[in-house]
């Protein structure tokens, strides 16, 4: 079990993070987007979420924190 927080004003809706995620529950939002004006990454399911950072490490922009 993990837990995934974005900071959302980094995000560049790149979607690098969704296809790294093993459990497919990461997706660039297609209504929330931040201060810059890009589309932003979320997670659609946490409870799915295993703690395995593939996201965090392949996040450019080190956008995404993940708690065990
Ligand atoms: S920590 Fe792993 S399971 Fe959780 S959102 Fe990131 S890639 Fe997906
Ligand atoms: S990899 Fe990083 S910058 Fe790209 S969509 Fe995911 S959180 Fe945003």
């Amino acid at each position: 079990m993990g837990k995934v927080t974005f900071k959302k004003e980094l995000c560049k809706g790149c979607g690098l993070c969704v296809d790294a995620c093993p459990k497919k529950i990461l997706a660039v939002s297609k209504t929330e987007s931040n201060n810059k004006g890009y589309f932003i990454a979320e997670c659609l399911d946490a409870e799915k979420c295993i703690g395995c950072a593939f996201c965090a490490t392949m996040c450019p922009d080190c956008v995404i924190t993940v708690e065990k």
